[in-house]
């Protein structure tokens, strides 16, 4: 570990479980077991300092191999498949429960590695994990097919099977290592699939964790599989092998694209949850405090490295200076400190190249035209730190207002009618989200059918819950995740005829 990581965890305090995990060597977790075998090691960043945590193994082709093949074994003659529904139910549950009572630890470790400020992590990040198991424990028993009555001339008994598809490949970004990790899942284990999933490269810590609370909590070998390393070699591997029959994938748009021209090579199904830049629209009657104090969690979360940020607001001309100036304050008071910090409000982004990237959409806007209201600059100290940064005066053909930025950049555009906010909004190749900020309740449902988005909120901003379907439409991607929807992804319908 380096010095400065060593010092930042001195001085925050971390549990003695974080310090004994982040200590040891890291493995592959393959059909119930952490694997050896010497494989080249990458260096796990704190992007808080910079400097190294811990190493993780690359993974090779073999190693995707060995797991989708322990995978299918699970599912085939494993103990996993001699699992009743109630078993799968407890199992989950006590995974839940584990996760609960970890959660301290696994906070420490998901902010140490991805820069998240540990206020949100343990209440966001790690109670979205054990929500999501428990509330897909509930439906293990509740998977249920049909009884039809068909017109044949011949009597028959007809009847549909809902059966688990087969093996999951599952990849997950850097943004949300642990919760949408385990979005991935918790619905395929609650119908009896078994899961090979690849963290994103730059934050695998908190998924190799969870390993140990699955054996802990008696989930059978191969269940889930997870394998550590590239995108490009193994993921790639992974979406495009014939023993996965279903590839769940969140990421960013053009890779999203890769995966499904794999998958469709093997004419697996496929789930992609994909890039965004999600709009805000405040009309003349809404509360302007509200709407500026939702960027804190709508685009200044996670230093805006947030699929469904509300990247883009919309503010009706007679409220937008009013607008501007209150978000401005809110930018302002926004606490930038190393990820340990109990009460820093925005951490470091993910990496050097991540704040290159960001910074080089900065540099666009300005040049560009749009006003640079507050932020723009980095934070010259150790670490990724980029100030929360709004432009106003864009207009709707700018970079900064048309390309997913994934940082803490907020941009406002006036408007003066209802239909020219509806059009701004929806000009854009993107449509995971929007929200509605507005006291007129005609006007809310005249706007939500027409708005092109697969969640649209009114006056509020990225609420959720296991139990409500999130996924995006245009290039936002294909399916969903959560609710009853996610389940259909993982099951196949079998029509069944029984001559009488
Ligand atoms: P990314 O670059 O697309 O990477 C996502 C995952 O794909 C990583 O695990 C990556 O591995 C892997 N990968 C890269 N190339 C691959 C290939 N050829 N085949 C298979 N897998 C491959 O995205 P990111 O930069 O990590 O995350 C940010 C993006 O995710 C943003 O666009 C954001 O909007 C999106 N996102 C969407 C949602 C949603 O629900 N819609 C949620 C969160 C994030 P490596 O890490 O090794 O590159
Ligand atoms: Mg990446």
């Amino acid at each position: 570990m380096d010095a400065n990581v060593h010092a930042l965890i001195e001085h925050y305090g971390v549990t003695a479980n974080t310090m004994r995990f982040l200590d040891q060597p890291k493995r592959m977790f393959i059909n119930g077991q952490f694997i050896d075998r010497n494989h080249e090691l990458a260096n796990v960043e704190d992007p808080s300092t910079g400097g190294c945590i811990t190493q993780v193994p690359l993974g090779t082709t073999q190693d995707v191999d060995e797991a989708v093949a322990a995978a299918h074994h699970a599912m085939t003659e494993g103990e996993w498949s001699t699992f009743t529904p109630r078993d799968r139910e407890q199992v989950l549950r006590r995974i839940a429960e584990l996760i609960r009572e970890n959660a301290q630890t696994l906070a420490e470790i998901e902010s140490l590695d991805s820069g998240k400020a540990i206020s949100g992590c343990k209440n966001v990040d790690i109670n979205v994990g054990a929500n999501t198991f428990e509330y897909f424990a509930g439906w293990a028993t509740k998977i249920q097919g049909a009884t039809r009555q068909t017109s044949f001339p011949v009597e028959c008994t007809t009847y549909t099977r809902k059966e688990p598809v087969g093996v999951v490949g599952a990849i997950v970004p850097w943004n949300w290592p642990f919760a949408m990790a385990v979005w991935k899942l918790a619905a395929p284990l609650a119908v009896g699939c078994a899961v090979v999933l690849k963290p994103a490269e730059l934050t695998s810590l908190s998924m190799l964790y969870l390993m140990e609370l699955c054996v802990k909590a008696g989930l059978p070998k191969g269940a889930i599989n997870i394998i550590t390393g590239k995108g490009s070699t193994i993921g790639n591997h992974l979406v495009s092998h014939p023993g996965v029959s279903k590839v769940s994938f969140t990421g960013s748009t053009p890779v999203g694209k890769t995966v499904g021209a794999a998958a469709i090579q093997n004419v697996s199904h496929m789930t992609l949850e994909l890039g965004g830049k999600s709009p805000m629209i405040a009309f003349e009657d809404a509360d302007i405090d509200a709407v500026a104090a939702s960027t804190l969690n709508s685009v200044y979360f996670n230093a805006g490295q947030v699929c469904s940020a509300g990247s883009r607001l919309y503010v009706h001309r007679s409220r937008y200076e009013e607008g501007i100036e209150k978000v401005k304050a809110v930018a302002q008071s926004i606490k930038l400190a190393p990820c340990l910090d109990p009460s820093g409000t925005m951490g470091p982004v993910i990496s050097a190249s991540q704040r290159n990237s960001i910074m080089g959409f900065i540099e666009k806007g300005k040049a560009e035209g749009a006003r640079l209201v507050t932020g723009g600059n980095i934070v010259e100290e150790r670490g990724y730190f980029i100030e929360p940064t709004l432009f106003a005066d864009c207009t709707n053909d700018m970079t900064i207002v048309q390309e997913e930025i994934f940082g803490p950049v907020l941009v406002m555009i006036p408007f003066d009618t209802e239909e020219e906010a509806l059009t701004l909004a929806n000009d854009s190749i993107f449509g995971l989200a929007a929200s509605i900020w507005t006291q007129d309740i005609s006007r809310a449902h005249r706007l939500i059918p027409k708005l092109q988005a697969g969640s649209v909120w009114v006056n509020i901003h990225d609420p959720g819950d296991p139990s409500m379907p999130f996924g995006g439409i245009k290039q936002s991607g294909i399916g969903n995740d959560l609710g009853p929807e996610q389940l259909e992804h993982f099951l196949e319908t079998k029509g069944v005829w029984i001559k009488v």
